[in-house]
């Protein structure tokens, strides 16, 4: 295809602002695909995603769109993931096309998302065409919300197109803005070849599929290409594109976007924001660099029942296939046994994988307290890098601990900016801006992330009344008073709950944390103390009382069938716990136990 005839562009929001209605309506105006396939959030594949609602890896679609000037144009679109826990995600798709449509919910207004994803779409220097959403709705606003990007952005937004993703309305005009005024890719057909690695992902029939872009020259069934930064060699089995779903061609030229297939063992051998190349007469420049994405967030993940370890392992390793952003390695702990301590993006990407294993894998997990990684200086010089609490060394030996902040930007409606204040206070920010964007402030902090990975943003969407929208990025490490608190059950210690804390709050921290699991820890027929401790100084205390009597005994011994019954309840509990020594833990107490309202 000629390089004028080709359109490449992502579509960037804030979540449920109506990227996905959108993208669904471009696709069925362009006939992509036939009315009777056409279910909704096409682009959303994985089952988690469409639940949920979010979009994790990059897809693609390829449109073709006759326009008015009577041209037929190829249009790929590049759905990209919207949460913050995949801003890298988010950034290096942005690279590999030339515009954006910024998708604004006219009755709402922009939000934090929407500023992160348009910075993101400005650093990778695309055209932006505004794009006012849900117009239909009574409560819209249009030429309030075309303001507001003027103000807040900074983009002109005089010729934002007003549409329905819903209803339909406007969307065509949204097809020709896309012609008209986003710019046609640059390329060389006669280059060497030079591609951009966009995502790649595990396909049960394919094997490894790889989505690139094309950047110079001409990518073909049968080449033998060259991975530059990994410097693997492997021959092109398959060259194809997505309308929506996979269709081979015979070669992607420059400007184009598809996929390619060439027995590819693990999506490890594969690192996003690579170039490919020829083996032969290939580039010897490759795009400019990029860094993987690194895993910020840890925990264990450990079954439920130790005889389903190997289970996990195959789930573990069958996931890790799909996902290079997703760490693991296997660990031993004196009271859960076999696991393994796992690396996340953030806290959404932590749950979607447990709730992968315990759905699609059916395995039942504890999950071990979320951590960061804290860098701890020891006195001898040396820096540990800890992602486990339980592996902090004692305190003579360290000098200093220091650890990982973010920059989060809050928007929320003035009502409830005193409530949202003391919730950054609370945690440990220090508050870097505040400004306004019509009746909603904007903050800026400097936070602790080990203080936002929990429950910050449930407790955000909880104290605003799901008004407040929230992003944030990493901007480093700084030194703070912080002390690993240990929990003991029984006079034992469980490592599964061992959390790094300030000092300042630890106290609070560790009585919150004896009360909770005095109510999620059952009765046992002995009395069971429950301690938090720092080093050997134990901070907060609290007792489990004694079961008196056997629980059957209420039944007189009489009534066979409610004895029954009472006994099956008791096992169908046991299943989900974990025994500590003499005592038996559930499952759900190891997380309740670390939320702190
Ligand atoms: P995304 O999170 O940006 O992908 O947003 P979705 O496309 O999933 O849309 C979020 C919600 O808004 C869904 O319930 C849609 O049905 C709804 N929605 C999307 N576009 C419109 C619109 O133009 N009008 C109205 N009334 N609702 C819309
Ligand atoms: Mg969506």
């Amino acid at each position: 295809t000629e390089l004028a005839k080709i359109r490449n562009f992502s579509i960037v929001a804030h979540i449920d602002h109506g990227k996905s209605t959108l993208a669904d309506r471009l696709i069925q105006l362009t006939s992509t695909v036939a009315d009777r396939d056409m279910k909704e959030q096409l682009l959303d594949s994985m089952d988690i995603e469409r639940e949920r609602g979010i979009t994790i890896k990059a897809n693609t679609v390829r449109l073709e769109y006759t326009a008015k000037d009577g041209e037929t144009y190829i249009l790929n679109l590049i759905d990209t993931p919207g949460h913050v826990d995949f801003a890298y995600e988010v950034s290096r798709s942005m690279r590999a096309v030339e515009g954006s449509l910024l998708v604004v919910d006219a009755s709402q207004g922009v939000e934090a998302q929407t500023l992160a994803n348009v910075y993101q779409a400005m650093e990778a220097d695309h055209e932006i065409v505004p794009v006012l959403n849900k117009v239909d709705l009574p409560a819209a606003e249009p030429a309030r919300v075309r303001e507001q990007i003027e103000d807040v952005i900074g983009i002109d937004a005089s010729d934002a197109v007003e549409i329905s993703a819903k209803t339909g309305i406007g969307v065509p005009d949204v097809l020709e803005a896309i012609v008209t005024r986003l710019p046609a890719p640059k390329g060389e057909r006669d280059a060497p070849l030079k591609a951009m690695l966009v995502d790649s992902w595990y396909d049960a029939y394919l094997g490894v599929v790889v989505l690139v872009r094309v950047i110079d020259g001409v990518l073909k069934k049968g080449d033998k290409i060259k991975m530059m930064a990994t410097g693997g060699l492997y021959p092109v089995e398959r060259v194809g594109v997505f309308r929506p779903g996979m269709q081979p061609i015979n070669e992607l030229g420059p400007g184009e976007m598809g996929f390619l297939t060439a027995s590819i063992k693990q999506v490890r051998d594969t690192r996003v924001g690579d170039t490919i190349t020829t083996e032969k007469k290939g580039t010897d420049k490759p795009l400019p660099g990029f860094k993987p994405s690194q895993p910020v967030v840890f925990c264990g993940l450990f079954p439920v029942d130790s005889a389903e370890f190997e289970d996990l392992r195959d789930a573990i390793e069958k996931l890790s296939l799909n996902d290079a952003s997703f760490s693991s390695e296997m660990e031993t702990s004196a009271a859960l046994g076999f696991g393994f301590r796992c690396g996340f993006l953030g806290l959404l990407h932590l749950e979607v994988i447990r709730d992968r294993l315990e759905r699609e894998y059916g395995i039942d997990l504890i999950t071990t307290a979320p951590s960061v990684i804290y860098h701890v200086y020891l006195r001898d010089g040396t820096m540990l890098e800890m992602h486990n609490p339980a592996d902090m060394p004692d305190v003579v030996k360290v000098d200093r601990v220091e650890e990982p902040r973010i920059k989060a930007t809050i928007l929320v409606p003035d009502e409830f900016l005193g409530d949202v204040l003391k919730l950054c206070q609370d945690r440990r920010g220090m508050q870097l801006d505040l400004t306004y964007v019509g009746t909603r402030a904007m903050v800026v902090y400097d936070l602790p992330l080990s203080e936002v990975v929990f429950d910050f943003y449930d407790r955000l969407k909880s104290v605003s009344k799901g008004y407040a929208s929230f992003d944030y990025e990493m901007i480093g490490y700084a030194e703070d008073q912080l002390v690993k608190m240990q929990v003991l059950v029984n006079e034992e210690p469980v490592d599964a709950l061992s959390i790094m804390v300030h000092r300042s709050r630890a106290e609070a921290r560790g009585r919150v944390m004896c009360e909770k699991l005095k109510e999620l820890i059952p009765q046992h027929l002995f009395k069971i103390p429950i301690q938090a401790a720092i080093g050997g100084r134990v901070i907060a205390r609290e007792t489990i009382s004694a079961l008196r009597k056997d629980v059957t005994a209420k039944c007189y011994g009489g009534d066979a069938t409610r004895k029954r019954k009472l006994l099956d309840k008791q096992k169908a509990g046991k299943k989900k716990m974990r025994q500590f020594g003499r005592v038996e833990i559930p499952q759900e107490a190891f997380i309740n136990a670390l939320k702190m309202d």
